[in-house]
């Protein structure tokens, strides 16, 4: 089990913008140097980040929550006997 991996990553699905810049899609999720959790962009994080972990912050990994349903295709039965 990977614990580290834990408190450096968080799993979203929906987009965020940077606090700090408002312009770019923020790329983390991180304590900044002035004291607030704020979502950052990959340059602010940089610049106003204080590092990855518990109590510092996460980058985010984007998933999409829905479930890709089943094809046609791929509903059979094998009838090789
Ligand atoms: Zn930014």
């Amino acid at each position: 089990m990977d614990m580290d991996k834990n408190y450096t990553e968080a799993q979203i699905s929906e987009q965020r913008y940077c606090d700090i810049c408002t312009t770019k899609p923020a790329a983390y999720d991180a304590k900044t140097k002035r004291g607030p959790w704020a979502w950052l962009c990959k340059d602010c994080f940089e610049e106003f980040g204080i590092g990855l972990g518990l109590g510092r912050g996460q980058r985010l990994i984007f998933v999409d929550v829905r479930v890709t349903p089943l094809t046609g295709s791929q509903v059979g039965f094998d009838e090789d006997l």
